[in-house]
């Protein structure tokens, strides 16, 4: 975990710190930050205790802290600010926390405190404000940003002492018990241990990690991000029925997790399975496969050779794991037609947002195209972001 003072976005943090001292009338103990993060590939492996490679993305969530000092000592009283929108101040007891009652926003930095306290550590009140340029709900994980920029400050704060991994196990906790989200340890893990120029190569059964150069712009490529806009409704449903196959797959397969089963079982697999819990298995064990050729892929020859991987992880996404959506194919297909060398839905899938990795020189055509392609479609206009492989979670001031 690196949370040295960053000196270069020293101008960043010190605005902040000013409007945080306009708004709660006393300068923060400090400014932290930690990213958003994009799965280069690797989807639905966390939870099978398999294979991710995601990177921490050069957008952030900021946040300026103050533990409170009462007139009689510490006290409980917390207040929470963002910049994003207009939802005015929030006030909360930190002593009072329970897991479903925090409604908005708020619900991710109470979380994390939620999560500490379950730790056995005391955390006082104090005052909050949030500055993020993740976009929310864009499949850029904007919640988990704020979750890992919090607890990084926290554990700066209360001095906990807290290793990478303990800040992944508890921002997991936060999210899965106290925000009810049921989700992996994917997107904390790259946004509290990315590195710039690099991905994150997590194994999700023993949280170790390899750092990747993932360095698109040496070899002429953007990585694009299209945001579909689409929230689909059965988003929630679907993930849980995805999780319940992999679990009966597993079941039925005697192994404790889908982790488990090799491209060299999946013959036999199919005759114990029945097609439909088959090809969820199949999705499962090819992307594990898919991640681990993309790590030596990019070890050995680079970005520009990742391409075939990508697409073939949509298909299986599409047709196997039936996770993807109109959208979502429209957007790959078109960039694949318009000089992207790999596109895939990235994230849960039902919606949210596409990558494609192009040249350079294309990326231009490859927008006005998918934009185009959506105007027919009658889709609404997706949205276009290029990241790159930035810092992960780390104290700026
Ligand atoms: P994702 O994490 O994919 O962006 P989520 O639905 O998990 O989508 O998280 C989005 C939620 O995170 C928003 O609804 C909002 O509650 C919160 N959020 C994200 N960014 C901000 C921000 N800058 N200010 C306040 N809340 C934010
Ligand atoms: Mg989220």
């Amino acid at each position: 975990m690196n949370t040295t003072t960053c000196t270069d976005a020293g101008g960043v943090a010190d605005s902040l710190a000013d409007r945080f001292e306009a708004t709660f009338g006393a300068a923060p103990d400090g400014v932290w930050a930690a990213p958003g993060r994009v799965n280069l590939i690797g989807e639905h492996t966390d939870y099978n205790e398999g294979f991710v490679l995601p990177f921490a993305i050069d957008k952030r969530a900021r946040t300026a802290v103050r533990l409170r000092e009462g007139s009689s000592g510490k006290d409980s009283r917390v207040r929470l600010l963002s910049t994003f929108g207009d939802q005015g101040l929030v006030a909360a007891d930190a002593a009072s926390l329970s897991p479903g009652a925090v409604k908005g926003w708020a619900k991710y930095p109470l979380g994390v405190v939620w999560a500490l306290q379950q730790r056995g550590l005391d955390v006082p009140g104090f005052d909050l404000l949030l500055d993020s340029n993740v976009p929310l709900g864009a499949g850029l994980s904007s919640s988990h940003a704020i979750e890992c920029a919090v607890v990084t400050a926290m554990n700066d704060l209360l001095g906990a002492g807290l290793t990478a991994e303990d800040m992944v196990t508890l921002t997991h906790h936060a999210e899965n018990a106290f925000v009810g989200a049921p989700t992996g340890i994917m997107d904390q893990s790259a946004s509290l241990r990315g590195a710039r120029g690099h991905a994150v190569f997590l194994d999700c059964r023993d949280q170790s990690v390899e750092l990747v150069p993932f360095q698109a712009q040496d070899a002429g490529l953007v990585l694009l991000v299209i945001d579909t806009k689409v929230a689909h409704s059965h988003a929630d449903g679907g993930y849980a029925s995805r999780r319940a196959s992999c679990e009966l797959g597993a079941e039925v397969l005697g192994v404790k997790a889908l982790r488990d089963v090799g491209v060299a079982d999946l013959e036999e697999a199919g005759g114990l399975l029945d097609p439909v819990t088959f090809r969820r298995v199949r999705h499962i064990v090819t992307e594990n496969d898919r991640v681990l050729q993309a790590v030596d892929t990019l070890r050995s020859q680079g970005p520009a050779r990742i391409g075939a991987l990508l697409d073939a992880s949509h298909a299986s996404m599409r047709d196997d794991f039936e996770i993807s959506c109109p959208e979502l194919d429209l957007a790959v297909d078109t960039a694949r037609s318009h000089g992207a060398i790999g596109a895939r839905m990235t994230g849960g899938g039902f919606g949210g947002s596409a990558i494609a990795l192009t040249p350079v020189r294309d990326e231009r055509q490859v927008r006005d195209a998918v934009v185009h392609a959506f105007v027919d479609a009658g889709f609404t206009a997706p949205d276009f972001f290029t990241v790159t492989p930035a810092a992960g979670a780390e104290r700026l001031s």
